[in-house]
Formats: C-alpha cells, sequence, structure tokens
C-alpha cells in the first residue's frame, strides 16, 4: 500500500483561501496587476512601542529558553488587566487566561479540548471556516446556524431543534463578525449566555475584530454579560487591531473548566509563544492602545467609505459596516459568488473573497477586505464598473 495521509483529512474542504491564492498566482506569474482586497490582513505597520520592545526582549537570554506554556505572568497580567480597562470584566490571570500563539490555535485546540467524535458544534455560517475544519478533523459534527440578512446577520437560536442543542458541546459566535461584518449588542450575547447556559455548552466568542469598529461604535465582550465566565470563553487576538498577524499572538480568557482543558491540549502541542513577543504584546496592550486603534479606525473608515460609495454609483448594494475591515456585498442579480469572484478576478483584477468559501449561507455574496488606501480601493472600484454586471 502507498503512504496515506491520515483520513480525517479528507474529511475537510480544501482550505479556501488556498484556492484563491493559487488562481491568484497564475495571474501575477502573467504579470497582472491585480488589487487585492481578498484575504484579511493589515497593510499597515505594527506600532512602533511594539516593534522596539520585540527588539529589546529578543536580547534578553532568558527570552531564549522555552517559555512558559501558559504565557508569560506579565503578558496574562497585561492581558487580564486590559480586560479589566477595556470591558469592566475582571479575569483571574492564572485560571481564567491563557496565552495563545494567534487566535487560530486557539480556537483549533480548543476544540480538541472539548469536543469527542459524534459530538456537535454549532458554527455560524458563513464563518471563519476553523471553527468547522477543526471539528470535522476532532470528529465533531458542525451544525451550520445560518446568518441572513433577514436576521441582521445574528443566529436565530429559537431555531436549533432540541436535539441537535442537547449533543452541543461547544458553539461558535463571532462578532464584529467576518464575514458579514455584523455587529451584535450585549442583549444578543445575554441571550447566547443564556442558550449555552440552558443547554450545557460552551459558548466561544471570538473576538478577533473587537477593536475594529467605526463611527463611534465600541463593540462588547461576551464576558460583559453577567455570570458569562460560568459558560464562555473569549479569544482575543492581537493580530487585526496591532497589525500584528504575523507574529502569533492573542489570548483565551474565561471559563476556568475550559481554559484548563485547552491548557492540557496546548501543554502536549505546543511549548508556547516566544516570550519576546509576548513582551512586545504587554507593551501594545500597556501602551496608548486606544489611540492607536482610533488612528487604525479612521484608516478603515475612509477606505470603507470610498469603497461603499463606489460599489454604489456602480449598481451593487452592500450596507456599510460599523465593525471589522470587511465589506459585505450582494452580488448581481443571476450571478453567484463564485461565479462573480471570478469575474472579479479574471476581468477587473480585483481579488475579493466569494461569499460561498464561508458556507452555504455566504452564497449570494462577496467579501471586500479594506487592506489597500483609498486611492486604490477607488482604483478597485473603477475596474469594477467597467465589468458588465
Ligand atoms: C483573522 C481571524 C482570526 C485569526 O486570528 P489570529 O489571532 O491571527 O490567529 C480568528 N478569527 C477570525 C474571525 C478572524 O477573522
Amino acid at each position: 500500500m502507498p503512504m496515506q495521509p491520515a483520513q480525517r483529512l479528507s474529511r475537510i474542504p480544501p482550505y479556501a483561501f488556498a484556492e484563491l491564492n493559487a488562481a491568484k498566482r497564475e495571474l501575477v506569474a502573467q504579470g497582472a496587476d491585480l488589487i487585492d482586497l481578498g484575504v484579511g490582513d493589515p497593510d499597515q505597520p505594527t506600532p512602533a512601542n511594539v516593534v522596539a520592545r520585540l527588539i529589546q526582549e529578543a536580547n534578553q537570554t532568558a527570552n531564549h529558553r522555552y517559555p512558559d506554556y501558559e504565557g508569560a505572568p506579565e503578558f496574562r497580567a497585561a492581558m487580564t488587566e486590559y480586560y479589566g480597562r477595556r470591558f469592566g470584566v475582571s479575569l483571574d490571570p492564572n485560571k481564567e487566561c491563557v496565552a495563545l500563539i494567534g487566535s487560530k490555535e486557539g480556537l483549533s485546540h480548543l476544540i480538541w479540548a472539548m469536543v469527542d467524535p459524534g459530538d456537535v458544534v454549532l458554527v455560524p455560517d458563513p464563518a471563519y471556516p476553523v471553527y468547522s475544519s477543526q471539528t470535522l478533523l476532532a470528529g465533531g459534527t458542525p451544525y451550520p446556524m445560518p446568518l441572513l440578512a433577514a436576521n441582521d446577520f445574528l443566529p436565530d437560536l429559537a431555531a436549533i431543534p432540541a436535539g441537535v442543542a442537547a449533543k452541543a458541546k461547544l458553539m461558535f459566535i463571532n462578532y464584529p463578525n467576518n464575514p458579514t461584518s455584523a455587529v451584535a449588542s450585549l442583549e444578543f450575547m445575554a441571550a447566547a449566555v443564556a442558550f449555552a447556559r440552558r443547554h450545557n455548552i460552551l459558548l466561544c466568542h471570538d473576538a478577533a475584530y473587537v477593536e475594529m469598529t467605526f463611527d463611534g461604535y465600541a463593540a462588547p465582550s461576551v464576558l460583559q454579560v453577567p455570570g458569562a465566565k460560568e459558560v464562555a470563553v473569549e479569544a482575543y487576538s492581537l493580530s487585526k487591531p496591532f497589525n500584528m498577524t504575523g507574529w502569533r499572538v492573542g489570548a483565551m480568557v474565561g471559563n476556568a473548566m475550559a481554559i484548563n482543558a485547552l491548557k492540557a491540549i496546548k501543554n502536549n502541542t505546543d511549548s508556547g509563544q516566544f516570550t519576546a513577543v509576548q513582551m512586545a504584546g504587554v507593551a501594545g496592550l500597556q501602551g496608548d492602545a486606544n489611540a492607536f486603534f482610533a488612528h487604525m479606525n479612521h484608516i478603515y473608515t475612509a477606505r470603507r467609505d470610498a469603497l461603499i460609495q463606489g460599489l454604489r454609483s456602480v449598481g451593487l448594494h452592500p450596507d456599510s459596516p460599523k465593525g471589522t475591515f470587511y465589506v459585505w456585498c450582494p452580488v448581481p442579480d443571476g450571478e453567484t459568488s463564485a461565479g462573480f469572484a471570478t469575474k472579479l478576478l479574471r476581468q477587473a483584477h480585483v481579488i475579493a473573497m466569494p461569499g460561498s468559501a464561508f458556507g452555504a449561507a455566504g452564497e449570494g455574496y462577496v467579501r471586500f477586505a479594506l487592506t489597500v488606501d483609498v486611492d486604490l480601493t477607488q482604483k478597485a472600484v473603477e475596474r469594477i464598473g467597467q465589468l458588465k454586471v
């Protein structure tokens, strides 16, 4: 028998972004001048104080050894103090916080920590693909909760069948939301916490975009719901708000049982994030994070407005988002997500993500990321305007 990878790999669809990257590479090889509004990866630099701290900490011999596997005490303290200042949430840095090698790592390992074969995981549809792909790898069954425009892109918790809820171990929510760019009120979070409590489900709020908000709107933490820690955890990522996607640092905070289970998986898988990177994260969290977020959100607001105005002027109908750095745009009548994204790529040389790459309920949309400056955003819109849509 020839060598073969594990069967479990056949359970997951090919990584959505990988297919797009292949098509993109092909056009780049042909010398095409592409405008990339595809992957959500900030184009602006990491704050200078964070970079400076990394350089300083990289020179410390003590940091060259294995890190503390649950995260440097300074990082966990900075993280939990930040939650106190930002959300008014008090957390025990030893029991209710673990450092992550990026939140993707933590979300993935949380699934391995909580889900046995046959267990159900409630996942939004459309969603960040990792929630369902890791559930499938772990032998669990993702149950999609459609995010529909008619429900303001919030899952309809009352529509989840009792039998499904009874088998569910874990539920993911993510607001401000990737890919729909919708936001959720604290009242919705409270309803999700109540649902999790009623059905003995761990609720995981992916807060990757909690700092990326516009027009005076501030997004809540699920842990602001009274009693949330009894049933909920939250993944906080430094990647998007601090322009640190390449650095791989974040934290999982909240329910002590779940954090402990996650630590047990991590302890047997990785040996933690480089302490110097964590200390650089401390500089970000303890510096004037608010001013930096305001600066970035100002930049994204201008790009959002240019993109929304431009798309509307060429006959598309996107809503203007209050959060994330995405625009979730209905495709023209008679088009599919994949067909329209392909047209954008091949004919306009503009990269956007087909909504269907995030789940069946994403069909009918494309997602644009606000990752290029206003001038290039306008150029993208001009090219889209020349398509026959
Ligand atoms: C980008 C993203 C992440 C991953 O962030 P990292 O901390 O860089 O791993 C997690 N969730 C969502 C919804 C994202 O869009």
